[in-house]
């Protein structure tokens, strides 16, 4: 295929998008407005590692990354859910404990896919440039750069550039673009869990989680066997960043909350008040095209994190967008419509399940529900094999439609609720009780 696409964003899906469509023959010009991420490192407290699942597996297998990053990732394996006590309860993500999603550092991915987006003739990548001013119509470009403003124009535009796109902000001022952003009144705040003597200081196939029921804090580790933290707390009232002024009050609060994990923190008062505090929004909007423009990941749809999956639905949303172009010819008019209406119900419904998650991983899984619906879903699935999938089995180790995933939640839940409520009754014993779990909504 020949022709000439502006990527706008070297970030995840950016830097992934412009291998792909380098190695179908484009020329690709990626703009990005931060200085080359491997020569200037990781911003402080912004989210320094992140799971990558199947769904992102499988794109980062279509441009042979897959080993390369799985080299640089932890499988976890479960979760290890963290009592106020110290307590710790393993949950297993899969009912025979073998699949994983990856931790891996944000740095070092971005860093594969820029020297794998570089290697492919016809891609170039402008660091320090901004996108300034962008006519929709015609494609002209305006970017800040280092020696001042550059003006470009291509065959088609893709805005990979984050929740706050720019290229979206000119798609909203057109008639009929929908857009809406609910933020949370959660933000999120890094801290730092350093190796113990060389070693992991908790187990580091697992996500851990401390669920405190209006907020938490999770862990994820990483190669040089720290673990990052992350807290979702209200950013105002109780149990808030803000309720929380002195190191003293920091200090006591841990001791109360979080005395496990307190005790591993020697730099918790440096991080709790350097580190900044992230906002977590989701974004919808569509369509998502207009003519020969597009926008694509977080642009398109940005998510809280809760489910690990927003850079794995961006990596699908590359996979998308270059089968529509192989489907159509190249032609941009065609396979950017196509691209967005698949994708769309997708993002939507990824969307709902991670501001569910939220609550589950925060609150409900510390239930006796929670656990008895988790045991007796996992032995199903070990009965009925990929007849009966969990919900969080369809969502990371699957590339199931997301949009299908809710509903197939709900067929196999009230096809086992009615199986265990004719058992119930035929043997007589009381197992309406966990009949009763599976048709509960969750
Ligand atoms: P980004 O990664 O935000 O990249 C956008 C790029 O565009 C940036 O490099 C930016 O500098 C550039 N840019 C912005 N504006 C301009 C401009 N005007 N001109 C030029 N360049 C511009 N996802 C997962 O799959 N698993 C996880 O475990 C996970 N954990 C997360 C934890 C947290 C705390 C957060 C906040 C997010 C997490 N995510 C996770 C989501 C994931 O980080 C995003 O979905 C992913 O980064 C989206 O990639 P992107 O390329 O669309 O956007």
């Amino acid at each position: 295929m020949s022709g000439s696409v502006t990527i706008v964003g070297a970030g995840l899906a950016g830097s992934l998008l412009a291998t792909m469509l380098g190695q179908r023959g484009y020329r690709v010009d990626v703009y990005e407005r931060r200085s080359d991420p491997r020569l200037s490192g990781a911003e402080r407290g912004r989210s320094i590692n992140l799971a990558i699942s199947a769904r992102g597996l499988a794109a980062l297998a279509e441009v042979d990354l897959r080993d390369e990053v799985l080299k640089r990732g932890i499988p976890m394996r479960g979760r290890m859910l963290h009592d106020r006590d110290g307590t710790q309860t393993y949950r297993s993500y899969s009912p025979h404990g073998d699949r994983a999603i990856n931790s891996i550092s944000r740095g070092e991915l971005n860093a594969i896919l820029l020297d794998s987006a570089e290697r492919q003739p016809g891609v170039t990548i402008h660091f320090d440039h901004r996108l300034v001013e962008f006519d929709v119509d015609s494609r002209r470009m305006v970017y800040e750069g280092p020696h001042g403003q550059v003006a470009v124009a291509n065959d088609a535009v893709i805005g990979t550039d984050g929740a706050y796109s720019v290229v979206r902000r000119h798609l909203q001022m057109r008639e009929g673009f929908d857009y809406r952003q609910d933020y949370l009144t959660y933000g999120y705040r890094e801290l730092s869990l350093p190796a113990v003597d060389g070693e992991f200081a908790l187990d580091p196939h697992a996500l851990h989680i401390w669920p405190r029921g209006s907020s938490m804090m999770i862990a994820l580790p990483n190669l040089d066997r720290s673990f990052t933290c992350t807290l979702f707390w209200p950013k105002t009232g109780p149990d808030s960043f803000s309720a929380l002024e002195s190191d003293g009050d920091v200090d006591a609060y841990f001791a109360e909350n979080y005395a496990d994990a307190r005790a591993l923190m020697p730099d918790l008062m440096d991080d709790f008040r350097l580190n900044p505090i992230g906002s977590l929004v989701t974004v919808r909007c569509s369509p998502w095209w207009s003519g020969q423009v597009a926008v694509l990941g977080d642009a398109a749809h940005a998510i809280v994190p809760f489910y690990g999956q927003g850079a794995n639905a961006a990596f699908e949303d590359c996979i998308s967008l270059t089968q529509h172009l192989d489907a159509t010819g190249g032609d941009w008019a065609r396979a950017l419509p196509a691209y967005g209406e698949e994708r769309k119900p997708n993002a939507d419904a990824i969307a709902d399940l991670a501001l569910h998650n939220f609550v589950e991983m925060r609150d409900s899984v510390t239930s006796h529900s929670h656990k008895a619906l988790h045991h007796a879903e996992h032995a199903l699935h070990r009965v009925l094999g990929e007849t009966y999938r969990t919900r969080y089995d369809m969502v990371s180790f699957s590339t199931m439609p997301y949009a299908d995933i809710e509903p197939r939640v709900r067929k196999q839940r009230s096809l086992a609720a009615g199986a265990l409520a004719v058992i119930a009754a035929g043997a007589g014993f009381a197992g309406a009780g966990i009949a009763g779990k599976f048709r509960r909504p969750s």
